[in-house]
Protein backbone atom coordinates (compact mmCIF):
# COMPACT_ATOMS: atom_id res chain seq x y z
CA UNK A 1 0.00 0.00 0.00
CA UNK A 2 0.96 3.61 -1.33
CA UNK A 3 0.88 5.32 2.32
CA UNK A 4 0.78 8.70 0.61
CA UNK A 5 -2.38 8.52 -1.70
CA UNK A 6 -5.45 10.37 -0.49
CA UNK A 7 -8.84 10.42 -2.20
CA UNK A 8 -11.13 13.76 -2.08
CA UNK A 9 -14.76 13.95 -3.37
CA UNK A 10 -16.47 17.41 -3.23
CA UNK A 11 -19.18 18.63 -4.75
CA UNK A 12 -20.30 22.54 -5.88
CA UNK A 13 -22.94 24.81 -7.51
CA UNK A 14 -22.51 25.75 -10.88
CA UNK A 15 -21.92 29.29 -11.23
CA UNK A 16 -21.08 29.44 -14.90
CA UNK A 17 -24.15 31.60 -17.02
CA UNK A 18 -25.36 30.86 -20.41
CA UNK A 19 -26.79 28.39 -23.18
CA UNK A 20 -25.23 24.94 -23.54
CA UNK A 21 -22.01 26.23 -26.30
CA UNK A 22 -21.06 28.19 -23.15
CA UNK A 23 -21.07 25.51 -20.58
CA UNK A 24 -19.47 23.29 -23.13
CA UNK A 25 -16.58 25.70 -23.33
CA UNK A 26 -16.30 25.98 -19.88
CA UNK A 27 -16.06 22.98 -19.29
CA UNK A 28 -13.47 21.86 -22.13
CA UNK A 29 -11.44 24.78 -20.98
CA UNK A 30 -11.49 23.27 -17.14
CA UNK A 31 -10.52 19.92 -18.22
CA UNK A 32 -7.72 21.17 -20.56
CA UNK A 33 -6.44 22.84 -17.80
CA UNK A 34 -7.12 20.23 -15.11
CA UNK A 35 -5.13 17.16 -16.98
CA UNK A 36 -2.12 19.39 -17.71
CA UNK A 37 -2.00 20.30 -14.16
CA UNK A 38 -2.76 16.86 -12.48
CA UNK A 39 -0.48 14.84 -14.35
CA UNK A 40 2.58 17.30 -13.45
CA UNK A 41 2.00 16.52 -10.38
CA UNK A 42 0.82 12.96 -10.25
CA UNK A 43 -3.06 13.63 -9.34
CA UNK A 44 -5.89 11.52 -11.11
CA UNK A 45 -9.59 11.74 -10.91
CA UNK A 46 -13.21 12.40 -12.49
CA UNK A 47 -15.27 15.52 -12.99
CA UNK A 48 -18.88 15.26 -13.42
CA UNK A 49 -21.50 18.19 -14.19
CA UNK A 50 -25.05 17.96 -14.30
CA UNK A 51 -28.13 20.00 -13.73
CA UNK A 52 -26.25 22.58 -12.04
CA UNK A 53 -23.67 20.61 -9.58
CA UNK A 54 -20.15 19.39 -10.20
CA UNK A 55 -19.30 16.60 -8.70
CA UNK A 56 -15.20 15.76 -8.99
CA UNK A 57 -12.89 12.93 -6.88
CA UNK A 58 -9.69 14.19 -6.95
CA UNK A 59 -6.73 11.24 -5.85
CA UNK A 60 -2.84 11.83 -5.78
CA UNK A 61 0.03 12.40 -2.63
CA UNK A 62 -1.86 14.60 0.00
CA UNK A 63 0.43 17.74 -0.66
CA UNK A 64 -0.78 17.78 -4.30
CA UNK A 65 -4.72 16.85 -3.45
CA UNK A 66 -4.32 19.66 -1.00
CA UNK A 67 -2.84 22.33 -3.59
CA UNK A 68 -4.94 21.58 -6.54
CA UNK A 69 -8.35 21.66 -4.17
CA UNK A 70 -6.80 24.72 -2.87
CA UNK A 71 -6.99 26.34 -6.59
CA UNK A 72 -10.08 24.85 -7.29
CA UNK A 73 -12.09 26.86 -4.18
CA UNK A 74 -11.17 29.86 -5.39
CA UNK A 75 -12.38 29.61 -8.81
CA UNK A 76 -15.35 31.86 -9.51
CA UNK A 77 -16.51 29.95 -12.05
CA UNK A 78 -18.39 27.62 -9.03
CA UNK A 79 -19.55 27.75 -5.39
CA UNK A 80 -20.57 26.36 -2.14
CA UNK A 81 -17.45 23.78 -2.75
CA UNK A 82 -18.42 21.15 0.02
CA UNK A 83 -16.01 18.45 0.95
CA UNK A 84 -17.57 15.20 1.49
CA UNK A 85 -14.55 13.11 2.05
CA UNK A 86 -11.02 12.92 1.95
CA UNK A 87 -9.13 9.78 3.04
CA UNK A 88 -6.28 8.00 2.99
CA UNK A 89 -6.91 5.20 0.03
CA UNK A 90 -4.67 1.63 -0.84
CA UNK A 91 -4.80 2.46 -4.63
CA UNK A 92 -6.16 4.97 -7.43
CA UNK A 93 -9.79 4.15 -8.66
CA UNK A 94 -9.15 6.20 -11.38
CA UNK A 95 -5.44 5.63 -12.38
CA UNK A 96 -5.38 6.17 -16.05
CA UNK A 97 -7.40 9.69 -15.92
CA UNK A 98 -5.54 13.02 -15.35
CA UNK A 99 -9.23 14.20 -15.25
CA UNK A 100 -11.70 12.28 -16.92
CA UNK A 101 -15.37 13.54 -17.90
CA UNK A 102 -18.39 11.21 -16.76
CA UNK A 103 -21.96 12.03 -16.65
CA UNK A 104 -22.46 13.61 -19.86
CA UNK A 105 -23.94 11.54 -22.51
CA UNK A 106 -28.20 10.88 -22.56
CA UNK A 107 -27.02 7.22 -21.86
CA UNK A 108 -25.57 8.40 -18.50
CA UNK A 109 -29.06 9.70 -17.61
CA UNK A 110 -30.20 6.05 -16.36
CA UNK A 111 -27.36 6.01 -13.99
CA UNK A 112 -29.10 9.25 -12.49
CA UNK A 113 -32.53 7.27 -11.81
CA UNK A 114 -30.17 5.79 -8.98
CA UNK A 115 -29.41 9.24 -7.55
CA UNK A 116 -32.74 10.80 -8.64
CA UNK A 117 -33.72 11.36 -11.81
CA UNK A 118 -36.47 13.92 -11.33
CA UNK A 119 -34.28 16.24 -8.96
CA UNK A 120 -31.60 15.65 -11.29
CA UNK A 121 -28.21 15.12 -9.96
CA UNK A 122 -28.18 16.50 -6.74
CA UNK A 123 -24.93 15.16 -4.46
CA UNK A 124 -26.07 17.26 -1.68
CA UNK A 125 -28.29 14.71 -1.16
CA UNK A 126 -25.05 12.40 -1.05
CA UNK A 127 -22.03 11.19 0.77
CA UNK A 128 -18.82 10.95 -0.49
CA UNK A 129 -19.26 7.24 -0.46
CA UNK A 130 -22.06 7.79 -2.65
CA UNK A 131 -20.75 10.33 -5.14
CA UNK A 132 -17.79 7.96 -5.50
CA UNK A 133 -18.91 4.85 -6.42
CA UNK A 134 -21.50 6.99 -8.83
CA UNK A 135 -18.69 8.49 -10.71
CA UNK A 136 -16.81 5.15 -11.07
CA UNK A 137 -19.64 3.59 -12.28
CA UNK A 138 -19.79 5.75 -14.96
CA UNK A 139 -16.45 6.07 -15.65
CA UNK A 140 -15.87 2.00 -16.17
CA UNK A 141 -18.64 2.02 -18.07
CA UNK A 142 -17.60 5.19 -20.40
CA UNK A 143 -13.95 3.46 -20.38
CA UNK A 144 -15.86 0.07 -21.66
CA UNK A 145 -17.52 1.80 -24.15
CA UNK A 146 -14.38 3.46 -25.61
CA UNK A 147 -11.82 0.37 -25.43
P1 LIG B 1 -4.63 29.44 -15.64
O1 LIG B 1 -3.56 29.63 -16.64
O2 LIG B 1 -4.81 30.38 -14.51
O3 LIG B 1 -6.05 29.25 -16.37
C1 LIG B 1 -6.31 28.18 -17.26
C2 LIG B 1 -7.54 28.47 -18.08
O4 LIG B 1 -8.70 28.60 -17.25
C3 LIG B 1 -7.42 29.75 -18.87
O5 LIG B 1 -8.02 29.52 -20.11
C4 LIG B 1 -8.19 30.74 -18.03
O6 LIG B 1 -8.72 31.76 -18.86
C5 LIG B 1 -9.26 29.90 -17.43
N1 LIG B 1 -9.69 30.38 -16.12
C6 LIG B 1 -8.99 30.30 -14.96
N2 LIG B 1 -9.71 30.81 -13.96
C7 LIG B 1 -10.88 31.22 -14.49
C8 LIG B 1 -12.04 31.81 -13.97
N3 LIG B 1 -12.15 32.07 -12.66
N4 LIG B 1 -13.07 32.11 -14.81
C9 LIG B 1 -12.97 31.83 -16.12
N5 LIG B 1 -11.90 31.25 -16.68
C10 LIG B 1 -10.87 30.97 -15.88
N6 LIG B 1 -7.63 22.78 -11.91
C11 LIG B 1 -6.72 21.79 -11.79
O7 LIG B 1 -5.52 22.06 -11.90
N7 LIG B 1 -7.10 20.51 -11.54
C12 LIG B 1 -8.42 20.14 -11.41
O8 LIG B 1 -8.70 18.96 -11.22
C13 LIG B 1 -9.40 21.15 -11.53
N8 LIG B 1 -10.72 20.88 -11.41
C14 LIG B 1 -11.63 21.88 -11.50
C15 LIG B 1 -12.98 21.59 -11.31
C16 LIG B 1 -13.94 22.61 -11.36
C17 LIG B 1 -15.39 22.28 -11.15
C18 LIG B 1 -13.52 23.95 -11.62
C19 LIG B 1 -14.54 25.06 -11.66
C20 LIG B 1 -12.18 24.24 -11.79
C21 LIG B 1 -11.22 23.23 -11.75
N9 LIG B 1 -9.87 23.49 -11.94
C22 LIG B 1 -8.95 22.48 -11.79
C23 LIG B 1 -9.40 24.82 -12.32
C24 LIG B 1 -8.85 25.56 -11.15
O9 LIG B 1 -9.88 26.11 -10.38
C25 LIG B 1 -7.91 26.68 -11.60
O10 LIG B 1 -8.57 27.56 -12.51
C26 LIG B 1 -6.69 26.12 -12.32
O11 LIG B 1 -6.13 25.06 -11.56
C27 LIG B 1 -5.68 27.23 -12.50
O12 LIG B 1 -4.58 26.62 -13.13
P2 LIG B 1 -3.53 27.48 -13.95
O13 LIG B 1 -3.00 28.53 -13.04
O14 LIG B 1 -2.57 26.53 -14.57
O15 LIG B 1 -4.43 27.99 -15.09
Amino acid sequence: MNGDLYRLVYYSRNMIVGNGQVLDAAITSILATSRVNNERVGVTGALMFNSGCFGQILEGPLTAVEAVFERIQQDDRHSDVSLLGFDQVPERAFGSWSMGYVGNSPRDADHFSLVGRDSGFDPSTMSGAALFETLLSLAIEEEHLTA
